[in-house]
């Protein structure tokens, strides 16, 4: 079975509320659907959302590398011919991770297909149901306490809480959550970068003397500075997750040997996809480090694929993949289903997704006026 055709599209979904961050907001979830189709009819499906202050990657550079390098690289191929067409894309441009992604979540989904089986099963996972986290984006602290709050009474009991744009009012968000939530919900706390590494270590350490019982920290300090997320990790006893400093299998080799961090946080956007997201693990596991998969903004067609993926590894212990819970609707049928916090997959093949409504397609072969 051969792949003969590609489309791309854009998505957008808007958030039941604006998503805050310390590097950016956001009130709608817009991502660029990628769909492989092959000589017998079957269709694959990936995503890309533009996440250029983590990524670099806009929509621009997603669809022009798509259509100009990626895309034209895979048709004709055997779809079961799977690394051969994964090693096309990792060489159709150096970087690009987002539009990476797309395409090899697109081609695991033809793959599953062509087998007749779900991914997790293609890896040895299997069937198990998993918990998600719900972020709370960053605003005033009453409103954060407020949105925690909430969050609790709807049945969520892991909370990532969003930080990092003064290390002061952090540590009064973190205290104003923990008394709105009460003591047995779980805390994360996501810095996004904003802190120093020592803003860092003072705020940890007056969270751990507060007895505000945070799990753990992610990426507290900026995605190059491996020293002072090392100096952070050391100077705590909190549990400290890296973020934006991971994106492929070298950078978690690096980030192992240096021991800069507790843990690893795995997104298909910042890997290039599932392939690498795999070879993440590995060295994890390797190392005895444990991973948290979580997502960008992204629609359900790329979290499935983090779903399935979670289910096969079992060093992948933290779960962030709420972005379908803050949309106000799910144009996606079929792939994960979440009841609450709880997600599940099914037996279907591939990534389990069957239609898409709502994409605008704008580019295929033949129809494609960009250049490389
Ligand atoms: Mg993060």
């Amino acid at each position: 079975m051969k792949i003969t055709r590609y489309r791309l599209g854009t998505l957008a979904i808007p958030l039941k509320k604006p998503f805050k961050t310390a590097l950016r907001s956001t009130s709608v979830v817009t991502t660029n659907i990628f769909e492989l189709g092959t000589d017998e009819g079957l269709v694959g499906y990936g995503e890309a959302p533009p996440t250029a202050a983590i990524t670099g990657d806009t929509d621009g550079s997603i669809v022009c590398t798509l259509a100009t390098r990626i895309a034209p690289a895979l048709l004709g191929r055997e779809v079961a011919d799977l690394q051969d067409s994964l090693s096309a894309v990792a060489q159709s441009a150096v970087g690009n991770h987002s539009a990476k992604a797309a395409a090899d979540i697109a081609l695991h989904d033809l793959w599953g297909k062509a087998y007749g089986q779900p991914l997790y099963r293609l890896w040895g996972g299997s069937p198990r149901t998993f918990e998600t986290d719900y972020t709370i984006s960053l605003n005033p602290l009453d409103e954060m306490a407020r949105d925690a709050a909430e969050a609790v009474q709807e049945g969520y009991s892991a909370l990532k809480i969003k930080v990092g744009v003064d290390f002061r009012l952090d540590m009064q968000r973190m205290a104003a959550v923990r008394s709105a939530v009460g003591s047995d919900v779980l805390l994360r706390v996501d810095a996004n970068q904003g802190w120093t590494a020592k803003e860092a270590v003072r705020t940890i350490r007056r969270m751990e003397d507060e007895g505000l019982d945070v799990e753990l920290v992610e990426q507290p300090v900026p995605a190059h500075d491996l020293e002072g997320l090392k100096l952070v990790t050391d100077s705590v006893s909190t549990l400290i997750l890296a973020d934006e400093s991971l994106c492929s299998a070298r950078d978690a080799q690096r980030l192992i040997a240096l021991r800069a961090a507790d843990l690893l946080n795995i997104k298909l956007m910042k890997s290039g996809g599932l392939a690498e997201a795999l070879r993440i693990c590995a060295a994890a596991e390797a190392a005895g480090m444990e991973c948290m998969i979580g997502a960008m903004m992204e629609s359900k067609i790329s979290v499935s694929a983090a779903a399935h993926l979670a289910l096969a590894r079992r060093v992948i212990t933290r779960f962030d993949l709420d972005p379908p819970i803050l949309c106000a609707h799910d144009p996606v049928e079929g792939g994960v289903s979440y009841d609450g916090a709880v997600l599940s997959l099914n037996d279907a093949p591939g990534l389990g997704i069957k239609d898409i409504e709502g994409v605008e397609w704008s580019v295929s072969q033949g129809s494609c006026s960009l250049s490389s």
